[in-house]
């Protein structure tokens, strides 16, 4: 019985490599699998997708880019479904948070914000994280990801090389426009989406109310005014949302829940 290979173009799109170079073994979750189980890719090396899901102990922040993004991820989840059940908290468990019951807080671990270039290298991860699930969602939806518009993506994300702006839409006071909670994550790739990213360069990335859009393609760097307007009709008359900032660090993100009453 041969076994079964993750491919469809025979290259990876992250290191740009075929076979019989690197293979293609590994069942690749485009998202991290406690987020989607369901979302299988393919063209994503057993190197580069090991490298990705892996610690590195010699990197300052230790923890894999998936683990990073799942963290956060399901920190937030956590704090919508707490809303609703007042005993989720006790089950808690999370290696960057800290949750208070009484005062309904959670706080990244001091450690992580008060040591500067650790908050760096965290938060540079996470925004890899975001760039590394929307290059292989893009993939696995339109097979479109070895285009050569995403290189900079490429050298980001797998390679650690220059710098992309994640912005995130800053909320009201903790108000959230939820969807369900126990579905998957998934990333929307429909006409409109694809036509935005093709025209400006830039992608929206939704969940549970959390905002983030990124400069996909060099095509963004020229289109500031587009993302400006975007953020300026979402944030409307700012009940909901009150702000597109980039994100320099992770606890700019507004984790409390005292005013979610
Ligand atoms: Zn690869």
């Amino acid at each position: 019985m041969t076994k079964a290979e993750y491919v469809k173009k025979g290259k990876c799109i992250w290191c740009l490599k075929v076979k019989p170079e690197v293979e293609f073994y590994t069942k690749p979750h485009t998202i991290p699998k406690t987020l989607n189980p369901n979302n299988i890719g393919f063209d994503i090396c057993d190197s580069c997708n090991n490298y990705f899901g892996s610690d590195d102990k010699l990197s300052k922040v230790t923890f894999a880019i998936d683990k990073v993004l799942k963290e956060f991820f399901n920190v937030h989840k956590f704090l919508l479904i707490n809303k609703k059940d007042s005993n989720s908290w006790k089950n808690f468990r999370s290696q960057f948070f800290s949750y208070y019951h009484t005062s309904k807080t959670l706080k990244i671990n001091v450690d992580y914000i008060r040591n500067a270039p650790y908050a760096n290298e965290l938060t540079r991860k996470f925004k890899r994280g975001i760039y590394n699930i929307f290059l292989q969602e893009y993939h696995r939806t339109t097979q479109l990801g070895l285009d050569n518009k995403f290189e900079r993506i490429r050298e980001f994300v797998r390679f650690d090389n220059g710098e992309l702006p994640l912005y995130y839409l800053k909320s009201n006071n903790g108000i959230r426009l939820m969807g369900d909670l126990e579905a998957p994550f998934e990333l929307s790739f429909n006409d409109n989406v694809l036509k935005t990213l093709e025209e400006f360069g830039y992608y929206h990335l939704s969940m549970n109310g959390l905002n983030f859009f990124i400069a996909a393609t060099n095509k963004a760097d020229s289109n500031m005014e587009y993302l400006i307007n975007q953020g300026r009709e979402l944030i409307g008359s700012g009940f909901v949302y009150t702000g597109l900032i980039e994100l320099k660090r992770l606890n700019e993100i507004d984790f409390t829940l005292r005013n979610w009453k």
